[in-house]
């Protein structure tokens, strides 16, 4: 689950992470308002949206406008929330269809003497969380790891015990901090670390990590996903949750119960545990088709579960085929075909269905699909299932 950049702060700050003051607003007045309230003499109004890149993100709807803007008054402040509210903005992360911005934050201008680099990610060879620093802040960290390597700095730190001091001043002075920055450094890290620990984040990063002209990090932006499987420890994220950040099928999918990821292609899966889902998806690309999502439906589907999957399969517009690949173990074939043929029913085929059964009473299964009078494709194993559907494509 990822938050707004808001929201993290305001985390942050419960965590004792040093942040900037700022204040949420969710319409121009609110912005102008806060502009006065933080007290000047600058404030940056940024665009909350899921997602980064936004300082050189541009809107749709307002070519010169970015989604991150110094102003120096409270008119200023107005001027550019009217400009962002509503609008769509379209950074390197959104994709080409960007994202709509409904709310604003208004923070303090800091008077930043250096932009460091922030992260901590679960380091999966390691076993163990990892801080990711760079001197190099503020720029796509993607684009240091491609032309100066060198300059990206690991430091694994046990879960349990955190961030220990040495580590901290170990990382300050391989990024050339000095004076009261090493201090600094010495108390934001460990924080940062604790709080990653604490919140199960499976990221957390922070870019640019500034330096201030008086020697103080301060994190002046964040980036905070948690791990979906640790949600039921933290009930009260829950309501940081912003749903029209999300897409509308994976909250659906989510709500019954499926495991649904949506992806670009035509083909779309309708499939009964996760291995074999991923093995359906390299089936299909191995015969020259693409998956339109990836689906599992879990071992003990029911009638409803598989009625809402072919409905959100075939609400994605860019579905052309349907291909059904369920090896019938806790749940016996005819019962899954009994709740295919009303799933068909209800829901409605327009586009060709491949189906492929394997398991208990699988003789039945075939049997009772043969006999619906519905038209769908029987297939005998996995291979032939993924070259009937990517056949149907090319007729
Ligand atoms: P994004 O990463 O989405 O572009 P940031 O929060 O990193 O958004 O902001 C972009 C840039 O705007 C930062 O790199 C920094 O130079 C500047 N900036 C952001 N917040 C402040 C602030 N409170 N004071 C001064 N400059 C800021
Ligand atoms: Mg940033």
């Amino acid at each position: 689950m990822k938050i707004h950049e808001y929201q993290g702060k305001q985390l942050f700050a419960k965590a004792g992470v040093a942040t900037p003051r700022g204040i949420v607003a969710r319409t121009p007045d609110e912005a102008a308002a806060a502009f006065t309230q933080l007290g000047g003499p600058i404030a940056v109004v940024k665009s909350q949206i899921h997602a980064g890149g936004r300082g050189k993100g541009r809107f749709k709807e307002q070519p010169e406008q970015p989604g991150v803007k110094v102003v120096k008054s409270a008119d200023e402040a107005r001027e550019n929330a009217k400009r962002m509210l509503g609008n769509t903005l379209v950074t390197i992360q959104t994709g080409p269809e960007g994202k709509q911005v409904n709310t604003i934050y208004v923070e303090g201008g800091l008077n930043i003497a250096r932009e460091l680099y922030l992260a901590v990610i679960v380091d999966r060879e390691a076993g163990s969380p990892v801080v990711i620093m760079s001197s190099e802040g503020g720029v796509e960290i993607e684009h240091v790891a491609k032309v100066s390597p060198e300059k990206i700095l690991k430091e694994p730190f046990h879960a349990g015990y955190g961030l220990q001091p040495y580590q901290a001043r170990r990382l300050a002075y391989q990024l050339g901090l000095s004076g009261t920055a090493v201090t600094s450094a010495q108390s934001f890290l460990p924080k940062f670390c604790r709080f990653f620990v604490e919140s199960d984040c499976s990221m957390a990063e922070v870019n640019p990590l500034v330096i201030t002209a008086e020697g103080e990090l301060v994190a002046l932006d964040a980036k905070v996903t948690f791990d979906d499987n640790a949600m039921f420890r933290h009930k009260d994220f829950a309501e940081l949750r912003d749903l029209s950040e999300e897409n509308e099928f994976e909250v659906r999918a989510g709500k019954a119960g499926l495991s649904y990821v949506k992806l670009d292609g035509n083909i779309g899966c309708l499939v009964n545990g996760a291995g074999l889902a991923m093995s359906t998806m390299d089936l299909i690309k191995l015969h020259g088709g693409e998956p339109a999502n990836f689906l599992d439906v879990g071992g003990g589907a029911n009638v409803q579960q598989v009625t809402e999957a072919f409905s959100i399969i075939l609400a994605d517009k860019h579905v052309k085929a349907v291909l059904v690949n369920i090896f019938g173990g806790i749940m016996k074939c005819d019962t899954i075909v009994t709740a295919l043929l009303s799933a068909y029913d209800t829901v409605g085929f327009t586009v060709p269905l491949v189906v492929r059964l394997e398991g208990t009473n699988v003789e039945i299964a075939r049997k009772m699909l043969a006999d619906s009078g519905r038209k769908i494709i029987a297939a005998t194993d996995l291979t032939d299932a993924a070259q009937k559907v990517v056949a149907t494509l090319k007729a």
